[in-house]
């Protein structure tokens, strides 16, 4: 009788073996999830790094960056429409940072964030 299950255990290990040859990139959907919103962060951040994602919340976006809101291919303009007084232009996520105290405006150093004025 033990040496029955000992079978089933070694052709689970085999199909196991097998299976893993087969698909070597094999990931599930929360793995994969997991690594497109990192690499999305990422990405975001070193645009934000090198001034190219103009965004006004900190953690920034990720609506302008989806293409969710007017601006186009990904950028985010948000902070300077915050600086001309555009406050219709500013996507609702960074909207909501703001009033959640997570304002990184250029603003700041001349004031406060202009919604909570
Ligand atoms: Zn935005």
């Amino acid at each position: 009788m033990k040496k029955i299950f000992f079978i089933i255990f070694l052709m689970g290990m085999i199909i196991g073996i097998i299976l893993a040859g087969l698909y070597p990139n094999f990931q599930t959907y929360q793995q994969k999830r997991k690594n497109v919103i990192s690499l999305m962060e990422e990405t975001i951040y070193q645009e934000t790094g090198a001034g190219n994602y103009k965004c006004c919340i900190d953690p920034p976006c990720r609506m302008c960056f989806l293409g969710n809101w007017i601006w186009e291919d990904g950028i985010c303009e948000c902070d300077t429409m915050i600086d001309q007084d555009k406050m219709d232009k500013v996507c609702p996520e960074c909207i909501r940072g703001i009033k959640e105290g997570r304002c990184t405006s250029t603003k700041l150093s001349k004031g406060t964030c202009p919604i909570l004025n």
